[in-house]
């Protein structure tokens, strides 16, 4: 039997609606939520990216800016823009979009933004608190990832749940949240010496490695839920994520790519914004987060 595929695409959609709201209830109090991109250099990845951001904010009412700086541009320059970002008062979310030039440490720059505005979750303030269970702007797409298994009712409690990833923005981050709905999880990494050992004993199988075909059909237990969080573009110019399109036989659940785990990270980014400008308002906002 064929996967359910997980739709991200409309469930961010929903998500997005579910702003309008709060949006204008902020507006009304004179205050327009802004989120500001950084795009330091010329990737096109990034550029196309920033342009989801834009768009998703543009239909939500919030005021999406994106600042470009060329490559060249020295570390001590972006972490002097990050400065300014965060005494403008104008400002709600500031993100710098990766990956960032060979030169610039992208800790430095995390550490820059402030906790408050940092909407990618990526702040160590606010990675601590994902530790602790209390994050108050969670990283986008694990936080994604969970609400789209919420909307499909997929409770991964009791669960072994393998991420294959450990980065910072990604697989750790996906990792505490599951650990934090009682999940049982495994995370691996490239030198995980066989990496279908884990992949076959997953219920839940998240994959973050960003090479394509890495988990082939063989590779999942029948009936997992399978979220593919990789995104590959291969010489064709096609898009495909991690995780053999053949695994659709196999798994009960499927994040498709496109249109997966791709838009709720940018729901999530646009809800974080207003969560974050709610945060800011004078006498703070209730927020639904
Ligand atoms: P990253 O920083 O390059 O991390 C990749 C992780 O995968 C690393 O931890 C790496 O292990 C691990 N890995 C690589 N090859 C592996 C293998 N053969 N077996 C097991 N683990 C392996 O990438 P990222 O930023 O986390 O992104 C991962 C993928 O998700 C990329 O395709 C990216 O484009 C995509 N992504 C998508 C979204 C979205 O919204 N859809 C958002 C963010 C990222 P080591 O640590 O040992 O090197």
């Amino acid at each position: 039997m064929a996967a359910i595929i997980l739709d991200g695409k409309q469930l961010a959609q929903s998500v997005l609606t579910d702003l309008l709201p709060r949006v204008r209830t902020l507006r009304a109090r004179g205050i327009a939520p802004k989120l500001t991109v950084m795009r330091i250099g010329d990737d096109p990845a990034s550029r196309s990216y920033i342009r989801a951001k834009i768009r998703a904010c543009e239909q939500t009412g919030v005021m999406g800016d994106e600042l470009v700086l060329p490559a060249s541009t020295s570390q001590a320059e972006i972490l002097a823009r990050l400065d300014r970002l965060n005494a403008d008062p104008l400002v709600h979310g500031v993100l710098v979009q990766l990956p960032l030039p060979r030169a610039v440490d992208p800790h430095a720059v995390a550490a820059r933004i402030a906790p408050t505005k940092d909407v990618d979750g990526l702040h160590a303030c606010n990675l601590g608190q994902l530790v602790q269970g209390n994050a108050l702007l969670q990283p986008c797409t694990p936080a994604g990832v969970l609400r789209l298994l919420d909307a499909y009712r997929i409770d991964v409690s009791g669960k072994h749940a393998v991420v294959v990833g450990r980065s910072e923005i990604v697989g750790k981050p996906m990792a505490l949240l599951l650990i934090r709905r009682d999940a049982t999880v495994s995370v691996c990494n490239s030198k995980t010496p066989d990496l279908g050992v884990f992949t076959r004993s997953a219920d839940v199988l998240v994959v973050a490695a960003g090479r394509a075909g890495l988990v082939r059909a063989d590779m999942v237990k029948v009936g997992a839920v399978v979220v593919d969080v990789g995104v590959n573009r291969l010489t064709s110019g096609k898009l495909v994520g991690d995780v053999d399109a053949a695994a659709a036989h196999t798994a009960s659940h499927l994040t498709p790519v496109p249109g997966g785990v791709g838009p709720m990270t940018v729901a999530m980014l646009i809800e974080n914004t207003v969560n974050a400008a709610e945060r800011a308002a004078p006498g703070g906002l209730q927020s639904t987060a």
